[in-house]
Formats: structure tokens, sequence, C-alpha cells
């Protein structure tokens, strides 16, 4: 199925003229996205989990304390996440990435900041992309700082759990699951292949600080910009807020698409409220391109 196809135009509720005022600026180039949850809800990954990007359905996210300090729960964090990340793991980008990846290549913009960590902009094809708040993909370890592929991670695991029989006690089909006591209990968790040490997914939890680098870097790409595009994202949170504060202070024009109020409304000299799918499509069309599906 293409593209085209799959999203109904009639369905593009965003205000027209808004709409072509947004095309403008996108159509100037230099532009830097800022993406958060509301980008990949479409995908199939609700926007509750926040920026930790935790396993967490009760929306008490886990903070990076709570990860560090408590074995068990680190233990049934593990446990959880190795029945759900195949689920997670296959997400797709959708409409909405798809646009990104395809104004990218037309050499409209001048990067992507993300405060997801589902890698989805890596997936449709995006290639400068700052993952503000970490990746699920990879985990790092606690104790030496060594990364390795969570894939890789998975497989050791289940050499290690071989009999297993850890079933989900509910399962929803955004891969968050519910593990029984007992279960976890049986769990065996690997260690840091290296040092012996915990490990952790390599995202940044409620309670951490985004590394003071990537940090220097995404100011770097608001300083060098034309012009802020943030698509879904509430801009709750400081970490990704700032960038806009700033984007304001240099006197940039900023657009923001997100679906319900914003921190930053008053900041924005176009604001779409619409569903982000559908109207990134739509500015796909009217600016320069039409979103094709992932290199791979
Ligand atoms: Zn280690």
């Amino acid at each position: 199925m293409s593209i085209r196809s799959s999203v109904a135009p009639d369905i593009v509720s965003a205000d027209p003229t808004s709409l072509s005022t947004a095309s403008a600026i996108l159509r100037r180039g230099g532009v830097l996205v800022l993406s958060g949850a509301g980008l990949s809800t479409e995908s199939g990954i609700p926007d509750y989990r926040g920026p930790s990007g935790a396993y967490s359905r009760n929306h008490t996210p886990i903070t990076y304390q709570l990860f560090r300090d408590d074995p068990r729960g680190r233990h049934r964090y593990w446990a959880r996440s190795y029945i759900g990340w195949p689920f997670m793991r296959d997400k797709k980008p959708n409409v909405g990435h798809l646009s990104v990846a395809a104004w990218e290549s037309a050499g409209l913009l001048t990067g992507v900041i993300t405060q997801n960590v589902d890698s989805l902009h890596h997936k449709a094809g995006s290639s400068s992309v700052i993952d503000l708040h970490g990746r699920l993909d990879t985990v790092m370890c606690m104790a030496c700082g060594l990364r390795g592929s969570r894939d890789a991670l998975q497989s050791r695991i289940s050499s290690q759990n071989s009999d297993w029989e850890g079933v989900a006690k509910s399962f929803n089909p955004d891969g968050d699951v519910e593990v029984a006591d007992a279960a976890v209990d049986s769990f065996e968790m690997v260690d840091c292949s290296s040092c012996g040490g915990p490990l952790k997914p390599d995202v940044v939890y409620f309670g951490e600080s985004v590394p003071p680098a990537r940090v220097s870097d995404s100011y770097a790409q608001v300083d060098a910009a034309s012009s802020l595009l943030v698509l879904g994202s509430s801009l709750h949170v400081y970490s990704g807020r700032r960038f806009v504060t700033h984007a304001h202070k240099l006197g940039l024009p900023i657009v923001i698409i997100n679906q319900g109020e914003t921190k930053a409304d008053d900041l924005a000299t176009v604001r779409i409220d619409a569903p982000l799918g559908a109207t990134l499509a739509s500015l796909s069309d009217m600016s320069c391109c039409w979103p094709t599906d992932q290199p791979n």
C-alpha cells in the first residue's frame, strides 16, 4: 500500500492558512525539528510513557534513583522488558516520521532533536538526529558505562532463560506487559559482559540529566537553524522546552504542530492543533515532496 493511499485527505483538520504559513517556513529551509511522543502515537506507542521510555503503565514513570537503588524493581523491569521488547523493536515509523525524512532528503532540514526513545526517526531514514533522551535499542552498564545493542542483550537473556516460562499476566498491543511475581522470581537477568555491573536501557530517566554534550549539541543546532518546527510535544518537560525558549530569544519563527495545548503556545509563530500524520503528509505535499516508505 502506498503512503498516499494510507492517508485520507479529508481527515486533515488543520486550518489551511496556518498550514500554508507553515509550508512557507518549511520551504525556506534551514528548519530544525524538535519531536515528541505525539509523533509516535500513530505508530502504536502511547505517549503516557514520558521521556523516560520506561515501561510504565501507571503514570508513575520509574525514576533513575529507583532503578539504580532497587535491585528487585530493576529485575522486574528486565523480566517485563524481555517479553515486551520484540513488540517495541518491531514498531514502524508512520507518515509523520517519513515526512521528516523526506524533508531532510529535500535539503530543507538542519536536523532533528527528538525526545523520543523509539528510534523511529532513524528507521524512517533520517540521518541527522540527536536522541535527547537516549534510545531503547541500546543498553548501558551502570558501573563501567559500556554500551551495547538491546538485541544482543535479548539473545544473552534468552540463552540464560531457555527454560523460563514467564508468561505475561496481561499484555497490551504496545508491548507493555505485566508479569506474575513467581515468574519474576525465576527470571534470570544477565549483567555487563565486561565488568559484571548492572545494566539499564540507555535512556534518560526522570531524575536523571541529559548528558551535557548532548545538550550543547542541541543548542548549537538551534543556533544554526533558520526556524524551529515542534512536532507532537506538549513541551511540558523543560528538557525539550528550553530549546523552544532559546529559538524564541534568537527570533526564529516557531511552528508548533501538536494535538492539545503546549507550554510554549505563546511563543509560536504558527500553531496547529491537529492529528500529526495527516497534517504532516499534507504539509509535505504542499512544500516539497511526498513522503516515501523507508529505504530498508
Ligand atoms: Zn560494565
